[in-house]
């Protein structure tokens, strides 16, 4: 009777060491292979990352700034402008510095002076989109905040623009030279005071009349920046005709001239 219920109890004691082995082993498997596991999913994840980062530049944009980069800004204007909803520059805010150092030629450029903002543009068919801040030829130009290059295309007049996404809006730097700043690539980003272009001369006007033509926008909007279209008006009446997230430039550019001007 004594050896029945001895065996009895080797077997329920039996029973539970192999409960345990079981227990531990998964255990054991569960701790032992959950690294093996992540690590792979990290490594591919950032290799994602790497390769979404090169096809974007395979869509065209290298590409369409390597034809900028040889000097003639008449590359393809929708590649660039697609490419500003899929990086952004640092989110953090920027206190804006004016786009030129030389302010020895810059003139009052208020609304109402022919230079200002909502002024009527080709014979009152349509009102100024921008401040012309003038400045002589080759003058160099600077980014007014960190931002990333969106554009560098032809403008008015044998002219070139540059588009920058800044922190908190978008600028056109317009009427400029159409040769980059060596180095300079769309899709590159700038920081706060890199040289970005120079002052260009339109074809036609006399040579004291050579500008930055600058215009800001909220960036809200995505697309080509000038929309012929637009419904947006000056208070004259007149259409900017420009993307519908287009800014006065007026208060903020004058407010970045003052501080330049004061230091
Ligand atoms: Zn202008």
């Amino acid at each position: 009777m004594t050896q029945i219920v001895g065996i009895q109890m080797q077997k329920v004691i039996d029973f539970f060491l192999v409960k345990i082995f079981y227990v531990a082993l998964g255990l054991h498997l569960f701790c032992f292979c959950k690294p093996n596991v992540l690590q792979p999913l990290q490594q591919n994840s950032t290799a994602d990352n790497g390769n979404n980062g090169t096809s974007s530049l395979q869509n065209g944009n290298t590409g369409n700034s390597n034809v900028s980069a040889n000097g003639n800004a008449s590359g393809n204007p929708n590649v660039s402008n697609d490419s500003a909803n899929t990086s952004s520059p640092d989110s953090s805010d920027c206190s804006p510095i004016f786009p030129l150092k030389d302010l020895s030629h810059v003139l009052d450029f208020a609304p109402g002076t022919s230079r200002g903002f909502g002024d009527n543009r080709d014979k009152n068919t349509r009102a100024h989109a921008g401040c012309d801040l003038y400045a002589p030829v080759h003058t160099p130009i600077y980014a007014v905040c960190d931002g990333q290059i969106l554009a560098f295309e032809s403008f008015y007049l044998g002219t070139s623009y540059v588009e920058i996404k800044h922190p908190n809006f978008v600028a056109r730097y317009g009427e400029v030279e159409n040769t980059w700043i060596p180095g300079l690539n769309v899709n590159d980003n700038v920081k706060q005071g890199q040289q970005i272009a120079t002052v260009g001369h339109c074809n036609g006007l006399p040579s004291s009349m050579t500008m930055v033509h600058f215009e800001l926008y909220t960036g809200d909007l995505t697309g080509p920046l000038t929309v012929r279209s637009s419904t947006i008006k000056a208070p004259s009446g007149l259409s900017y005709q420009r993307r519908a997230d287009l800014k006065n430039c007026y208060d903020d550019t004058y407010s970045w001239y003052t501080s330049a001007k004061n230091n």
